[in-house]
């Protein structure tokens, strides 16, 4: 998978290693009477059903002037067909965040880049060298992030995380309280909220992704929700790699508080609300 990712990247690109800004939300950041839409472009779950599902993960995130892709899933033609039928453009995308190297979450990259070039893309500070070549033909800046990070205002990257696949998550400040995108977590979903919580020094408001629990059994998927209700999680979006099994148990414990998620869900958050 680290190959396949790799392959649209192949030239020479400035190294920016950004140090740690402040991590916590400031008063700019508030979203008080503006609409911010994040719409599932790429996921295994059907939902929106004149959509494809594939493996992998996609969140567009449309706030203002800023329209940000969290991941590009694993297939740039299936990323983009989703892309169209939904009506957006992907040249209106200008920042791109990638939460971890596996091809699922990688795969539409270059794809993505030869209909929308000079983006800037957010990548975890492990990334192999050679992802930073592959950028500049494509006239793309990559920032490599390590510790918490302001990627804009009212974003921040949860920095990276993990001790085997290293991974970041996405914070997004919002009217409504934080919400929390995950890729794939595979620091585990517990570890990145506490994480998380660290960063924005409150708690978090809705998590929304993958969680990487398709094969945990049912003790452990009991013990992660009932970790979610202690650590204030008011709402859930699992998706992705959360596994069928994880999906209904949250659906049960969350009730009217599960937000089913799938390709196509669109989740927006108002001002007004
Ligand atoms: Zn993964
Ligand atoms: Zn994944």
């Amino acid at each position: 998978m680290l190959k396949r990712s790799l392959i649209f990247l192949v030239a020479g690109l400035a190294f920016h290693s950004l140090g740690m800004m402040n991590p916590v939300f400031s008063e700019s950041d508030d979203f008080k009477n503006h609409l911010m839409t994040m719409t599932i472009l790429y996921d295994n779950n059907p939902y929106d059903h004149r959509l494809k599902t594939a493996w992998g993960f996609s969140c567009l995130i449309e706030f203002e002037r800023n329209t940000i892709l969290f991941d590009t899933g694993g297939d740039g033609r299936t990323l983009l067909e989703n892309v169209k039928i939904l009506n957006k453009d992907p040249k209106t995308i200008n920042t791109i965040i990638l939460s971890h190297i596996h091809g699922d979450h990688t795969g539409g990259l270059g794809s993505l880049l030869r209909e929308k070039s000079n983006a800037k893309i957010y990548v975890p500070g492990s990334f192999h060298q050679e992802f930073d070549r592959g950028g500049k033909v494509y006239g793309a800046t990559v920032v490599r992030v390590n510790a918490p990070l302001e990627i804009c205002p009212g974003f921040h990257s949860t920095g990276e995380m993990g001790h085997g696949i290293k991974e970041q998550s996405l914070l997004v400040n919002t009217p409504k309280g934080i919400i929390l995108i995950t890729g794939c977590a595979h620091p585990g979903i517990i570890e990145i909220i506490k994480k998380a919580k660290t960063i924005v020094r409150k708690d978090i408001y809705m998590v929304i992704g993958g969680w990487h629990l398709s094969s945990a059994g049912e003790r452990e998927i009991k013990g992660i929700i009932e970790a979610f209700l202690k650590m204030g999680i008011q709402k859930v979006a699992p998706c992705h790699c959360t596994g069928d099994r994880a999906m209904a148990m949250f659906k049960d414990a969350y009730g009217k508080n599960f937000i089913q998620a799938g390709v196509g869900k669109v989740i927006q958050i108002d001002g007004s609300m």
